[in-house]
């Protein structure tokens, strides 16, 4: 990026005689105070309002990028690198960056709270795109704007990649209540925010007892995550003898993706402590009583992971880029985009990547919602912009999947599975998965390095 220096410093030699002159003749800051906000009924420059505008229309065609995760942070470096013209805005809520993946390990203190957690502003300088943290309130595509709460901005290419959303209503329909209790007390830690703070100091303190973790049905993030949570949170129970007993609420009929790998570990190494229970959709629940009714039965539990159906991120809504629920269209709660080029069917200025992508295949319906496929994504959608600005029409590009899972912390253990994906000659997008079932040593330490090469392909 490119600054006036010089107009800059006029700009603040400006300023600074404007307030040195406000002090000379201020009694309150004589004794040192700070001065109050212009009498004009101003705020200072740097608050911003949601009816302000954030950033002023500049030369350059615009990409904003909504969402600082997975996907977003990836599409804002590859955008600088593939089409170093265009102006680069990512908008996160986050202050830093918290990695899902790996934060099972987290959760048992197999790796720290930096291991997790990444600078946006280095990197943003680094690689010349503006990073700003502000809460996104609405995306208005007719008019190409995202407002947030710190200003408004105009946008040639949209980016969102938002993560995803639990879906509470289809537990308790218009309930808040119910919703909050439940994610307040038993959250499910599977959005980054206060959520792994909370579940991780309830594992701390937990003597004993019935802890019930309920899954969500498919497409939700990470299809893998919640039976390595359980591996590792059993493993941590027998490291540290807790008496504690873990039942798996599963939707589905059984475990899936490394379905043999898992069940070798539940069996072999956390026989007394992992129960298995398939087709237990919830039916009921009540956090209060601390009571969960699913179609394969009722549980009491002393503490709980309890899994709402997940769904595109709010921000997808907003954009109005949601496959409706209710209509029987495959994808529903889901971003309805083109399977090869990633735009929203009805907006070619419009792409959506990583967690919320919806329906893309008729043989595998959807990507597995992974940070490995959002940062693909990512490097896939930076490279469509940049050959449309360049004037050219793109070939398109598909991602590949490598998931890495502990199931044992002491020793350390791990399975894996790959996907690749290819196009067949009727056009529709083949996926190939290839489950590594067998505990080894040398997939953790695959993992550990597939974890800092995605780390250091992000920030550094
Ligand atoms: C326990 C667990 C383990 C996992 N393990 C793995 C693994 O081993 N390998 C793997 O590949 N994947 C793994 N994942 C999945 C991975 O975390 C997700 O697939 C990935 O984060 C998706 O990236 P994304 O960009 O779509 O969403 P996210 O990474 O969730 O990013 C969305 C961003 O949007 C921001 N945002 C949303 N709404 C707003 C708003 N209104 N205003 C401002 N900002 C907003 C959020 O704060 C967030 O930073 C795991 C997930 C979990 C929960």
């Amino acid at each position: 990026m490119t600054h006036d220096h010089s107009a800059s410093r006029r700009r603040f030699l400006a300023s600074a005689g404007a307030l040195a002159a406000g002090a000379a003749t201020s009694p309150a800051l004589a004794q040192g105070a700070t001065p109050n906000p212009p009498a004009t009924g101003k705020l200072p420059f740097l608050i911003g309002r949601s009816g302000d505008t954030l950033i002023p229309r500049g030369k350059m065609p615009r990409v904003v990028i909504c969402g600082g995760g997975w996907g977003g942070v990836t599409a804002a470096k590859y955008l600088r690198q593939l089409a170093p013209h265009l102006e680069v805005v990512l908008l996160e809520r986050n202050p830093v960056f918290f990695s899902c993946p790996m934060s099972n390990k987290w959760l048992v203190d197999v790796v720290d709270t930096q291991f997790l957690t990444h600078d946006y502003l280095g990197v943003s300088e680094k690689y010349g795109y503006r990073f700003v943290q502000t809460e996104i309130l609405e995306i208005e595509r007719d008019r190409k704007q995202v407002v947030t709460a710190a200003g408004s901005l105009h946008y040639d290419y949209l980016i969102l990649s938002p993560g995803i959303r639990y879906n509470y209503e289809a537990w308790f329909a218009n309930d808040r209540r119910m919703a909050e209790a439940t994610r307040a007390r038993f959250p499910a830690a599977y959005i980054p925010s206060a959520e792994h703070f909370r579940l991780k100091r309830a594992l701390q303190d937990f003597k004993g007892g019935h802890l019930v973790m309920s899954l969500p049905p498919p497409p939700h993030r990470c299809p893998p995550s919640p039976y390595e949570r359980a591996c590792l949170i059993a493993s941590m129970f027998r490291n540290k003898k807790i008496p504690g007993r873990i039942t798996i609420l599963d939707h589905k009929d059984g475990v899936r993706p490394i379905g043999p790998g898992f069940k070798s570990a539940f069996e072999e190494l956390y026989k007394d402590i992992i129960s298995y229970v398939p087709n237990a959709r919830v039916e009921e629940l009540d956090p209060f009583r601390k009571h969960i009714r699913t179609e394969a039965g009722d549980f009491d539990f002393d503490h709980a992971i309890l899994m709402a159906p997940h769904q595109a991120g709010d921000l997808a809504w907003k954009a109005g880029v949601v496959t409706p629920p209710g209509q029987g269209k495959p994808g529903a709660g889901w971003a309805d985009v083109d399977p090869l080029f990633l735009h929203h069917r009805q907006d070619k200025d419009v792409f959506v990547i990583g967690d919320a992508v919806g329906f893309v295949s008729e043989q595998f319906a959807f990507y597995p919602k992974a940070g490995h496929v959002a940062n693909r994504h990512a490097r896939i959608v930076a490279y469509y912009i940049a050959e449309r600005e360049a004037g050219r029409e793109p070939a398109y590009r598909l991602p590949d999947n490598l998931c890495f899972m502990m199931v044992d912390s002491s020793p350390q253990l791990g399975i894996s599975v790959q996907f690749d994906y290819k196009v067949n000659d009727k056009g529709v997008i083949e996926q190939t998965q290839i489950d590594y079932n067998e505990r080894k040593p040398e997939t953790v330490i695959q993992d550990f390095n597939w974890a800092r090469s995605s780390y250091e392909d992000m920030f550094a």
